[in-house]
């Protein structure tokens, strides 16, 4: 056992506060991670308040880690001491059921162990990257090869393979025209990323101040979802809309946006239901979709591409003392375009 210094809520309402935490020794097919950089999610702050019910406390959040290797166990044969590595949203899964034999453990039949907030295989408690070190089953730990900056690099563990594995799944690229609804972590990351595959990118937001940011991150258009005349002329235009909305929103108004056949793919966990009134549907033969982060064979992929085409996320790293404040700037929309911690202001 070792301890790690963290952070952790103690229920809904109160700011978080200074933990501490044991870690286990690492187990055969372990590897111990000294955490460097942890990106601050949307849904860790929806955790954190509790908005999907289920948070169980006290709860150290964060899934978008960054470190290096201190310790491996025995077994371990594809990581070892001194190597930067990556934990993405989960920790665990059964291996045995048909999405996890495809690698696709988030949608374990048997349900993931999330890196945060969920139960381990031993019954404890999993607490998070808002923490010192951490200690992972090598079949969930991510390789990252030699990158320069590692802040920029920790949101590609959920942001990056969030809207990545729908793009890939959706074969998005050349000749499609793709909106992205909201520019926040998951969004700028969308803009990149589709960008990158060769869609004709259009980045829809609620903040004007937002458009040459969008033009900067590979957009080729901005719409203001607040002006109805834009919005009206975007109708019917796009082959696939990406929805990183964190709140309530309506649906029916960007699933008008899509052109026949076209495909509104939600990543956006609004805490409460979103209605969407049928014709908004059954014209234009529109579907709408959902997907949630990515499994550990295409988040590699994603690494392996990202690094070669130095794609990462633009950070503003921040001390872990700074966390309240960084999720009310990330409530106002205010986030530019992700927050990164540095562990080092817990050591
Ligand atoms: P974020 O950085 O806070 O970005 C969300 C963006 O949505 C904001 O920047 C804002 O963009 C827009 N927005 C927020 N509130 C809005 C409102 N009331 N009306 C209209 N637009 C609003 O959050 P994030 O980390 O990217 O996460 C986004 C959502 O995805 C969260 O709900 C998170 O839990 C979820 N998520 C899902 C998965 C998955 O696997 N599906 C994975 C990670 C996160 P503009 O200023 O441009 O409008
Ligand atoms: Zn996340």
């Amino acid at each position: 056992m070792s301890k790690a210094n963290a952070y952790a809520a103690f229920d809904a309402r109160s700011p978080m506060k200074p933990f501490s935490l044991e870690r286990r020794a690492p187990r055969e097919t372990d590897v111990a991670i000294d955490i460097l950089f942890c990106g601050v999610c949307h849904s860790d702050l929806h955790q954190v308040r509790d908005e999907w019910s289920g948070s169980k406390y006290p709860l150290v959040p964060g899934h978008e880690i960054v470190g290096r290797v201190t310790r491996v166990g025995s077994n371990v044969s594809r990581f070892k001491v001194g190597d930067q590595v990556g934990v993405g949203c989960f920790v665990g899964s059964c291996g045995a059921c048909d999405p996890c034999k495809r690698g696709l453990e988030q949608y374990c039949a048997n349900g993931f162990i999330g890196t945060y907030n969920g139960t381990d295989k031993d019954g404890s408690p999993t607490q998070g990257g808002y923490s010192t070190s951490i200690v992972v089953d090598e079949s969930f730990v991510l390789r990252l090869g030699k990158v320069d900056r590692l802040d920029a690099v920790a949101p590609l563990l959920c942001a990056g393979i969030t809207t990545w594995s729908p793009l890939r799944h959706w074969k998005v690229g050349k000749g499609h025209k793709l909106g992205v609804l909201g520019l926040g972590g998951l969004g700028h990351m969308a803009v990149k990323l589709g960008a990158a595959f060769g869609a004709e990118v259009t980045l829809l937001s609620s903040s004007p101040k937002k458009k040459a940011d969008a033009a900067r991150l590979g957009a080729h258009d901005f719409v203001v979802t607040s002006e109805a005349s834009a919005l009206a002329k975007a109708r019917g235009r796009f082959d696939y809309l990406i929805d990183t909305v964190s709140a309530p929103h309506d649906l029916a108004t960007y699933a008008g946006l899509l052109k026949l056949d076209g495909t509104l793919i939600i990543v956006g966990a609004s805490p409460t239901p979103l209605p969407l009134p049928a014709f908004s549907l059954i014209m234009g033969r529109r579907s709408i979709a959902g997907s949630l982060v990515g499994g550990i064979k295409e988040t590699q992929e994603m690494l392996d591409f990202c690094a070669e085409k130095k794609i990462t996320a633009d950070v503003e790293t921040i001390p872990m003392q700074e966390i309240e404040k960084a999720y009310e700037r990330m409530l106002k929309g205010d986030v530019r375009y992700r927050f990164s911690i540095d562990l080092a202001s817990l050591r």
